[in-house]
């Protein structure tokens, strides 16, 4: 479903943020693409999501290059971004999940059903009239997952998804990112805390100094990730069975 093919990034001040990556990602999989902080995460996942244009190289989704179809490729894809507050567009949490099925331009009634829909997936429904400013950390990640949901987006793109949690946040965020695998969705979430989500994932992938070192298995990759300046989850450094942040 996306195919990554030695993708280039330097911004214009000169850094050279990725230097070649090649990747390909299935419909319907859970990757963990991990790193140390300037490894270069966020900037891959604005290029898949045709946020950030490459300087060479290609990022193809669904068969639309990010490059010239931009406007195809947003239309699939979703966007988590690591500041909640980043992404909040309306005054009030309805107004908010309104704003993105507003500019798809669909009919009143088809925004309502998916905003009420949304509503209740993310258990937002009390707080529909709620300021934004007014919402907790937690509140505020659920209100951009949905928002992202409104669109009925297949790909979700969660950067560093789990800053600024407590614990039941991060379980939250957890136990909507499983539902969403089970109905479908491809999900790509970027961490350099790879506890938290690692026994959940299909694959991970290591990026290093702007380029990917390794990807696969969880369990196959886990002690290989200090090399990489990742630390591996406790249970894997007791030599303990995998443990999920949901027990
Ligand atoms: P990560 O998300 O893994 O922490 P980033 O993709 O944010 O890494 O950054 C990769 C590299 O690109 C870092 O060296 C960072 O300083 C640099 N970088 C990120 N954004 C910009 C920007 N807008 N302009 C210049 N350099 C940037
Ligand atoms: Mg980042």
């Amino acid at each position: 479903m996306i195919e990554i093919k030695n993708l280039h990034h330097r911004y214009p001040d000169g850094t050279y943020a990725l230097k070649g990556i090649d990747l390909a990602i299935s419909g319907g999989e859970f990757l963990l693409i991990c790193g140390p902080n300037g490894s270069g995460k966020t900037t891959l996942i604005r290029l898949i999501s045709g946020l950030l244009k490459p300087t060479s190289g290609s990022v193809h989704v669904n068969g639309f290059n990010t490059l010239n179809e931009s406007k195809q490729v947003r239309g699939l894809m979703g966007m988590v971004f690591q500041d909640p507050d980043s992404q909040i567009v309306g005054e009030t949490v309805r107004e908010d999940i309104t704003f993105g099925p507003e500019n798809l331009g669909l009919s009143k009634q088809e925004i309502d059903e998916r905003v009420d829909w949304a509503l209740r997936a993310m258990g937002l429904e009390t707080l529909s009239e709620k300021p934004c400013y007014h919402l907790s950390g937690g509140e505020k990640r659920r209100l951009a997952i949905a928002g992202v949901l409104a669109m009925k987006s297949r790909v979700i793109l969660f950067d560093e998804p789990f800053s600024f949690l407590d614990y039941p946040g991060i379980q939250e965020v957890l136990r909507f990112m499983i539902q969403l695998h089970r109905e479908g969705h491809t999900l790509i979430v970027t961490t350099h805390d790879v506890e938290k989500v690692i026994a959940h994932v299909d694959r991970i992938a290591v990026i290093h100094d702007g380029e990917l070192k390794i990807s696969g298995s969880p369990e196959g990759l886990l002690m290989k990730l200090p090399e990489f300046g990742i630390r591996p989850p406790c249970y894997a450094l007791l030599g303990k069975e995998k443990f999920s942040w949901l027990e």
